[in-house]
């Protein structure tokens, strides 16, 4: 569920119409809905209901810091995985004492600013960096807390690039080497073992992994609690969400109209199979979604350049591109398109999306069925919430693009379009060239 809807033609987010967010702001320009954020939260912890649950919200999605700060006004803490993402956290004025550190290649600084920090845990993906960790603690005078990732071995049955929970994946510790994992870090004197820890892929629109991996987890906790007094089971994240009908998928009643078997996971369906799972281990149940919680909460509007038409093809070039919304080019996402303005006396237009880069994958979507638009008129990409923005980049010189949140009638602007000062402000002419 989500709050972008036409009032009449004219597509809104929550109460703003997004022309006039366009025609304040410009475009490429992201926006945001704060009531959609916080329908997802309520309904996870809802869905969760019974359980003890911290919600950890993986921010490598949407890392702005006026989201971090909406977050953490609803309560949920955060999933981190750089030092960069720790300072963010702390600009946001939010609590890095109940959030996570996740990734493979901590670095020493990083792990010193964590514990400097009173991070709540460190996830650790392998033997090494549970003897790094231990040695930076060690001179700090302080003792680590930890858990480690478990790799279950599921197939997620989602994009190869966002699986992670196979073993020929890079992530976590096998589960069969997790029992000698957890003896050898009980060994380090400036280690504390506190919990422990999976996260099996992204973009999973079945609940059958999900059970398959907490099933295989589940009895690991259970001992591990028993042995080492761990209180914590993080079950990751990884919830899916809707991209094909995106739109349409904004009310309830899409949802009540799904054939059971086709609907998209919900959170009540997660909780439904994941509560009684979990409740018998007495366990703290750390999650951290990520696309769930921004990814329906965002549109991407863009402009129309031209209308190229070709031999047997149409090109409708718009001013955003692969630089800003890179999941088309990168995993051959679907984002659906729609225009700010809907006239349903128009033609219907098949065409090519595509952005100005030099680069054939600067494609957003191939002969997509779309209203008839010309030069200067606008469109949304739905859905571009989660890893749209974070994933943005200056290809082609061109500037990271601005991004708006909106609350009932309200809208903001939390990140200015960058200007060509910004963009070339670090770099110089060294002196040999001059
Ligand atoms: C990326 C990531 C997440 C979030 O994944 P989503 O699919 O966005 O929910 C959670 N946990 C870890 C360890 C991750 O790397």
């Amino acid at each position: 569920m989500h709050h972008f809807r036409y009032t009449g033609p004219n597509l809104h987010c929550e109460s703003v119409d997004l022309a006039e967010v366009a025609r304040l702001y410009g475009t490429p320009t992201y926006v945001y809905s704060a009531a959609t954020m916080a329908d997802n939260v309520t309904r996870l912890q809802r869905g969760l209901d019974g359980l003890d649950v911290q919600i950890c919200y993986a921010m490598k999605a949407n890392s702005n810091i006026a989201v971090l700060r909406h977050f953490a006004n609803l309560g949920a803490a955060f999933d981190l995985v750089s030092g960069g993402e720790l300072r963010r956290v702390l600009v946001a004025g939010a609590d890095v004492k109940r959030s996570v550190f996740a990734g493979v290649g901590k670095t020493e600084a990083e792990i010193k600013l964590a514990l400097e920090n009173e991070i709540f845990s460190f996830h650790v993906e392998s033997e090494p960096e549970l003897a790094r960790l231990n040695h930076v603690a060690g001179k700090l005078g302080v003792k680590a807390p930890i858990a480690i990732r478990i790799n279950p071995d599921v197939d997620a049955h989602t994009h190869a690039k966002i699986t992670t929970g196979k073993s020929d994946n890079k992530f976590g510790i096998p589960l069969k080497f997790a029992a000698a994992a957890y003896e050898a870090a009980a060994k380090y004197p400036n280690l504390l073992l506190k919990g422990v820890q999976m996260h099996i892929g992204s973009q999973l629109t079945e609940i059958g992994p999900f059970v398959e991996a907490v099933e295989k987890v589940a009895p690991l906790a259970a001992e591990l609690k028993t042995k080492f007094g761990i209180t914590y089971f993080s079950v990751g994240g990884g919830i899916g969400i809707v991209y094909k009908d995106a739109l349409a998928s904004g009310p309830q009643s899409w949802w009540d109209e799904q054939p059971a078997g086709s609907r998209p996971i919900t959170p009540e369906v997660y909780g439904a199979a994941l509560v009684p799972l979990l409740q018998p281990l007495g366990l703290k149940i750390l999650l951290e979604p990520g696309r769930f919680m921004v990814g329906n909460a965002g549109v991407l509007l863009a402009r129309v350049e031209h209308l190229k038409r070709g031999a047997g093809k149409n090109f409708l070039i718009v001013d955003a591109a692969m630089n800003d919304l890179v999941r088309p080019a990168m995993y051959d996402s679907y984002h659906e398109i729609v225009p700010l303005h809907r006239d349903s006396s128009r033609r219907a237009l098949v065409a090519d999306v595509v952005g100005p880069i030099c680069e054939s994958g600067d494609c957003f979507a191939k002969d997509r069925q779309l209203q008839d638009l010309g030069e200067g008129e606008l469109l949304a990409f739905m859905s571009a919430g989660a890893y749209g923005y974070a994933m943005a980049s200056r290809y082609n010189s061109r500037a990271m693009p601005a991004e708006v949140l909106v609350r009932g009638s309200a809208f903001e602007l939390i990140n200015a379009r960058e200007s060509f000062e910004q963009m070339i402000a670090g770099e110089k002419i060294p002196a040999f060239l001059k």
